[in-house]
């Protein structure tokens, strides 16, 4: 080989090594932390995974997740672990790009990036709650629209969004929201609302708070319980009325720290 030819030769390859170097790092650094949640809200966290069991939400899968404090670009979620298990230590922090802080060996839920993606493209969103909650998935198979009826779930009223993986990824898929793409079109079919369903799979629920979103999460469940039971029964069903659905959400909203309480001393009580 002519020496002037080896001598590019290898003058590419070094400029391709130094590239390929110079792109690692930063690809594999970990993000900043936000610095350490207040403990209170990382209790609270603790209690939502232990609720929502006690509630029959979440069983061995399901997560929950709180928005950071400190930084609108972080969350804080639980380790891949069962809820109920869940402890201070399993809670783990977040970027947007559901990449963990600083992970040290702990596993992460395969579905984080609903989370992710919920958090950067809904800025009102605290907190979020994804769950196979039983009672819900046949109005996610069915075209059947889940609607609020009875006050507890007011907040309904705005129409639950279905979204469907199929139409979302253009093919067959193992039915999870395993990347950001996924996460993305999640969050655009559930758009401003707070609940949406996740056809053949279970729903995502979001609220400005832990209490408010584990609320809703609850009667999200019970609603579609009753709803199913309503239109068992054969006759017309009337749900709220969109005004009372507003009514009933202003009044509610003033008392849910009072479920919460409740739900909180029974699940720190195990
Ligand atoms: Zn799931």
């Amino acid at each position: 080989m002519p020496a002037l030819l080896r001598r590019h030769l290898l003058l590419g390859l070094a400029t391709t090594a130094v590239a390929l170097h110079a792109a690692s790092p930063s690809k594999a650094q970990a993000p900043a932390s936000a610095g350490p949640p207040d403990p209170a809200l990382v209790e609270d966290l603790v209690a939502a995974n232990r609720i929502l069991v006690d509630q029959g939400v979440v069983d061995g899968y399901g997560h929950v997740s709180a928005r950071h404090p400190a930084s609108a670009e972080r969350y804080l979620m639980a380790r891949s672990i069962a809820p109920e298990l869940v402890t201070a230590a399993d809670i783990m922090e977040y970027d947007l790009d559901s990449v963990p802080v600083d992970a040290r060996g702990r596993g992460s839920y395969l579905e984080r990036f609903i989370h992710g993606e919920i958090y950067r493209a809904r800025p009102d969103v605290r907190a979020i709650v994804h769950n196979h909650s039983p009672s819900v998935i046949p109005f996610g198979v069915t075209g059947v629209p889940l609607r609020p009826l009875y006050h507890m779930s007011a907040f309904l009223a705005g129409g639950v969004p279905v979204f469907d993986i199929r139409q979302a990824s253009g093919g067959m898929t193992d039915m999870l929201v395993r990347d950001a793409a996924l996460g993305r079109a999640l969050a655009g079919t559930l758009g401003a609302a707070p609940v949406a369903l996740m056809r053949g799979h279970g729903a995502v629920v979001v609220g400005p708070s832990l209490p408010v979103v584990v609320f809703r999460s609850v009667y999200t469940e019970v609603n579609a319980r009753l709803q199913a039971q309503a239109l068992a029964l054969g006759g017309a069903v009337t749900y709220l009325d969109p005004e009372e659905a507003r009514r009933a959400e202003a009044s509610i909203t003033g008392t849910i720290g009072r479920p919460w309480e409740l739900w909180k001393r029974k699940a720190q009580g195990r």
